[in-house]
């Protein structure tokens, strides 16, 4: 039987919760929890107490993207998160988030120019401020994120490092559905046919991952191999292979590297991505 979750939202709520002491990891999420988001709860409850943050944060979505749209489900989020053990879930409402004549935002640098950036203009400007502002207000000791969002991790890393923000980021593994499909909100758009079809962006990103393994380093090949099997799924609005510490294109010999795309399937735009060459572990420590 799962203990219950402690539901706090607003700031003052989350203070009084969080004490003084305590060592509490974040797990930052905008809802609709799926298996990968249940793993890396489980992964901070098992390092000490865990709290969620549940905010589908506006500042992060285009005027032409899905902010409206984007499924909400506080209920059965709350049921996985206790069942996950989760301490506490963070629910604030977008005024409680962001008050009136408020003047400041995060501005992030280059690593945050290209990729999803590019694609999705001001896109980090809105994760990095309301991560900062998460941070400022829980204080976590450490932050769980997986590499399913690899700019977005290595955004943050990047924040994390360049404020002096005296939290660990820990970069957690990309949980799948059996068929290699990396887990999602979005996946919840799909029709049946197109969640047939969409299995072939992780085919493709495998594929490379495979080629990697047998010894092909030349990021071009790496790049066609994914594209012609991942067009299966729908036209890729990029196939990258990027250096995962800079996320700037790879061109010849690749010593490492973040196969990484984005695809437009039905309603829903995916993101997946392979890391090659480079641990978890070493991503941790950059
Ligand atoms: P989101 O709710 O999409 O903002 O994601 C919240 C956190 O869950 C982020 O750190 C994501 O990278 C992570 N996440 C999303 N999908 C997965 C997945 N399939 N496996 C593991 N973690 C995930």
């Amino acid at each position: 039987m799962a203990s219950s979750v402690t539901v706090l939202r607003t700031v003052r709520e989350v203070r009084e919760w969080r004490g003084d002491a305590g060592d509490v990891g974040l797990v930052p999420t905008m809802g609709a929890l799926h298996g990968g988001h249940r793993r890396l709860v489980e992964r901070a409850a098992a390092d000490g107490v865990a709290i969620a943050s549940i905010f589908v944060n506006p500042t992060q979505f285009a005027p032409n993207e899905d902010y409206r749209a984007y499924p909400r489900s506080e209920e059965a989020d709350l049921a996985l998160l206790a069942d996950a053990g989760c301490a506490a879930a963070f629910i604030p409402g977008v005024e409680e988030m962001y008050r009136p004549g408020e003047d400041m935002r995060v501005v992030p640098g280059d690593i945050a120019s290209r990729l999803e950036g590019a694609a999705r203009p001001g896109h980090f400007a809105g994760v990095c401020t309301v991560v900062a502002k998460l941070f400022g207000m829980v204080r976590p000791a450490r932050t769980y994120f997986s590499h399913k969002d690899f700019q977005q991790l290595r955004v943050v890393q990047t924040m994390v490092r360049d404020l002096a923000l005296w939290i660990r980021v820990v970069p957690f593994e990309i949980v799948r559905e059996p068929d290699g499909l990396a887990m999602s909100s979005r996946n919840a758009y799909l029709t049946p046919d197109e969640r047939r079809r969409a299995v072939a962006l992780s085919r493709g990103l495998f594929a490379a991952r495979d080629e990697w393994a047998r010894g092909t380093r030349d990021a071009a090949t790496l790049r066609a191999t994914v594209r012609g099997i991942a067009s299966d799924a729908g036209t890729p609005e990029y196939v990258s292979i990027a250096d995962p510490v800079t996320l700037r294109e790879l061109e010849g010999r690749a010593e490492r590297a973040v196969v990484s795309l984005a695809c437009r399937v039905g309603r829903a735009r995916l993101i997946d991505n392979v890391l090659l060459g480079m641990s978890l572990d070493e991503l941790a420590r950059l």
